[in-house]
């Protein structure tokens, strides 16, 4: 096996141990989620699962509430009692301040929010704990603060004010709350920036993690163009962006992307289109700009199920998201045809480490007094990433 020593990375790039992660051992405190995942796993195989989470779930009551993002396995959604994006689960989350546990089943930056978002007396578990999100990953605490570092030394931090979506750790929403940033989703990205260059009286942006949702927000939404925004590679010094550069733009976007939408290209919409005569494309906006340019429609996840409920049977959609949810949407919608914009499956890889087994582990283990795998953010960084949440809920 290729050891994280033999991997072949760029100068000053401190690897995560990805082998690791892979095999869910160990932990990394380098990543937004620990990979340790303790508890005596049931097989897959089991045939009593089904029946298992059931009695398990009916044991717990009211004292748990079961979230299941989008993105989730249809095994694991079918014990939801709410579905939805990261948004509106951590909203759920809050709103559910009787149940004792919060059983998250999403990835650990949602679990994070969700924990900042509830009481104290609320724990919230996270049924595998190496379901983490590589987009996440891509900003760590100590590259922003350095990142920081270069905007002041270029003389344009004092101008600057951090925007962080959603999809984040605990550490980077702390970060943006601190200084007085705000946190935004792919619903209201547009208004979180308008209220930093507007009320917030922001010369420039700094992005956070997804630079195709800033720069499609910024340019296709602000009537900005692509030359008001630099690229910030935290893995180049100075970020690879002159001090001048850095003066001159407007945004300032940090060099993440989501695995599962950076997959989608260009050539595929051309594809579909020449197969499927008439086909709505409908695609995320963590999808490359090139991408959504072409599309017919960009928007959030709730945005494409919202769209493809509403249109009239007969209509015919190409889907630039995550494949649990296409097929989920295929499968509700018979009288329309949804098909997978990608021709390559394309499933978010740590969304799908959740499965059957972990939530029945975890469902059986709250039930008899033990609580596994459970998501805490230390208080001073979970003060400040409230101050960021609270400022996104308060946008107009
Ligand atoms: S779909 Fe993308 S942004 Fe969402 S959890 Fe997976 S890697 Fe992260």
């Amino acid at each position: 096996m290729t050891s994280v020593e033999d991997l072949d990375l760029p100068a000053g790039v401190s690897p995560t141990p990805l082998a690791l992660l892979l095999l869910g051992r160990g932990s990394d405190p380098d990543s937004e989620r620990g990979v340790d995942c303790p508890g005596g796993l049931p097989d897959a195989s089991d045939p009593s699962l089904v029946e298992r989470a059931r009695a398990a779930r009916a044991a717990l009551g009211d004292r748990a509430f079961v979230l299941g993002h989008h993105y989730q396995r249809a095994e694991v959604i079918e014990f939801a009692d709410v579905t939805g994006d990261s948004f509106k689960l951590a909203q759920q989350a809050a709103a559910r301040p009787d149940a004792e546990f919060i059983v998250f089943c999403g990835v650990h930056f949602m679990a994070e929010s969700a924990d900042i978002l509830t009481s104290d007396r609320q724990q919230v578990v996270l049924p595998d704990l190496a379901a983490g999100c590589s987009m996440a990953d891509m900003a760590t605490f100590d590259q922003v603060e350095d990142a920081w570092d270069v905007l002041a030394d270029a003389g344009v931090a004092d101008v600057t004010v951090p925007v962080t979506y959603m999809n984040s750790s605990a550490a980077i929403k702390g970060f943006t709350g601190r200084h007085g940033g705000t946190v935004c989703t792919s619903s209201n990205a547009r208004r979180a920036l308008e209220w930093a260059y507007g009320d917030r009286g922001a010369e420039k942006v700094l992005f956070l993690p997804d630079q195709h949702l800033g720069r499609n927000t910024a340019v296709l939404e602000m009537g900005m163009s692509l030359a008001d925004c630099v690229l910030f590679d935290p893995h180049k010094p100075g970020g690879g962006v002159t001090p001048e550069a850095l003066r001159k733009a407007r945004m300032i976007l940090w060099r993440g992307h989501c695995s599962v939408h950076g997959r989608f290209r260009l050539d595929a919409v051309a594809d579909v289109r020449a197969r499927i005569p008439g086909v709505q494309v409908i695609v995320h906006p963590e999808c490359r700009h090139e991408v959504v340019t072409a599309a017919d429609q960009v928007g959030s996840t709730e945005y494409i199920i919202r769209a493809v409920e509403a249109a009239p049977p007969g209509t015919a959609f190409a889907v630039g998201t995550e494949l649990n949810l296409v097929q989920r949407l295929a499968k509700r919608h018979p009288d329309k045809q949804v098909v997978f914009l990608e021709k390559t499956v394309c499933y978010c890889s740590t969304m799908n480490r959740i499965d059957l087994p972990h939530l029945v582990m975890t469902l059986e283990s709250l039930a008899a007094g033990q609580v596994v795998n459970r998501i805490t953010v230390e208080p001073e960084t979970a003060r400040y990433a409230r101050a960021a949440l609270d400022q996104m809920l308060a946008l107009p």
